[in-house]
């Protein structure tokens, strides 16, 4: 797709941006890739433990998550976003931590959508049936949840906080209820935890409408204790389900799409992968990430941010902001998924409810 460049007027630099003028030009990162999507961690806080994102043994009463005033504001969300939106991003996801603990959250959509991003949330369910309604009518596009596992016992464990499968199924129906159809729903498939269950989430969203998408397990931050063993492949996925309801490749949806597509040959609906280990996707990644306390991160495995916070706190102009964004852009030459190794999965990274996932 097109870059859509909004032309920027010159305009003096904040004295220590040290971002060169963006010129208005195409935006292309060393490369070749263009900025597309924006993810944005509204907050760090989460009340699930998932044992692969949040262990609870880390975070715990004696984890100190965000004070309020370090994180960015509706206002300041909203400011940044419209500048990505000029600089060419077409999508924005609000995640977390899970973005619908955060205050009024229904405030911040309304804010975004007049922007005419494509605009979605991922989240684990947990009070979807009190919010549905409320994200719809502020404009919310589409949304994507998180459910590992339908078996109790393995969905327990793994959100590792006792909530029950059927109040995300009931999530997932008041989203559905309320026109956000078809809803992802993410499972992220660890080896010996919910493999098991594969084939049972697959055989329950068949007919359903909605997408149900398998996710490699990632060896995202440092505290989830991630090896390789544990990583069912996609392939592997794609292979087990086969076996009970054949399946065929679908063509992506546009480039640089994560998930790759698959369809059930009796027209029974469709599922995706996501392949960030077994199949890097660097090559084509369109992704830009705004930590919850304001910081620019180029990749979900990146060891440090940009501080934009301080920009904006400073009083930056939009197009002193414009620059510095994209002068990251530009500069960016990370492929992390494509060079990971033993030795890559245990450097220190930022946590995945700090970066948003
Ligand atoms: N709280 C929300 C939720 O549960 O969807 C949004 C944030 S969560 C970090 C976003 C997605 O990242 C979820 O689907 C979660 O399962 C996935 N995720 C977290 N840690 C992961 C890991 N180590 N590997 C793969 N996916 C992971």
């Amino acid at each position: 797709m097109p870059q859509k460049v909004i032309p920027i007027r010159p305009q003096s630099r904040l004295p220590g941006t040290k971002a060169p003028r963006y010129d208005g030009g195409e935006l292309a990162d060393t490369r070749g890739r263009r900025m597309r999507d924006l993810r944005i961690s509204v907050t760090d806080r989460c009340n699930f433990r998932c044992t692969y994102c949040m262990p609870r043994e880390v975070f715990n009463a004696g984890y100190k998550f965000l004070p309020h005033e370090a994180i960015l504001s509706f206002e300041e969300i909203a400011r940044l976003a419209g500048i990505f939106v000029g600089l060419g991003v077409q999508k924005i996801r609000l995640t977390g931590g899970e973005p619908l603990l955060r205050k009024n959250i229904a405030e911040l959509v309304a804010m975004l959508a007049p922007l005419g991003a494509d605009l979605t949330l991922t989240t684990n369910g947990s009070t979807l049936v009190k919010h549905a309604r409320a994200l719809k009518d502020a404009g919310l596009d589409r949304i994507t949840v998180s459910l590992d596992s339908l078996d109790e016992a393995t969905f327990r464990a793994m959100n590792d906080a006792d909530f029950p499968v059927v109040k995300v199924l009931d999530g997932i129906a008041a989203a559905a209820d309320e026109g956000f159809t078809p809803v992802k729903i993410n499972m992220v498939v660890k080896r010996g935890v919910n493999d098991h269950q594969i084939v049972e989430a697959a055989r329950h969203w068949r007919h359903s409408g909605h997408i149900l998408r398998f996710i490699e397990y990632m060896d995202v931050g440092s505290t989830n204790g991630w090896r390789m063993e544990e990583v069912i492949p996609s392939a592997e996925v794609i292979r087990r389900i086969s076996a009970a309801f054949p399946l065929e490749q679908v063509e992506a949806n546009y480039a640089g799409e994560v998930a790759e597509r698959w369809r059930y040959k009796d027209g029974a609906g469709e599922i995706g992968v996501i392949s960030s280990v077994t199949q890097a996707f660097c090559n084509d990644c369109s992704r830009m990430r705004i930590s919850t306390e304001g910081s620019l991160y180029t990749c979900l495995f990146a060891q440090q941010g940009h501080d934009l916070k301080s920009l904006l706190r400073a009083g930056a102009t939009d197009d002193d902001i414009r620059d510095r964004i994209a002068a990251v852009w530009r500069a960016r030459g990370d492929r992390y998924s494509e060079i990971r190794n033993a030795a890559t999965a245990k450097l220190p990274k930022v946590e995945m409810s700090y970066i948003g996932g």
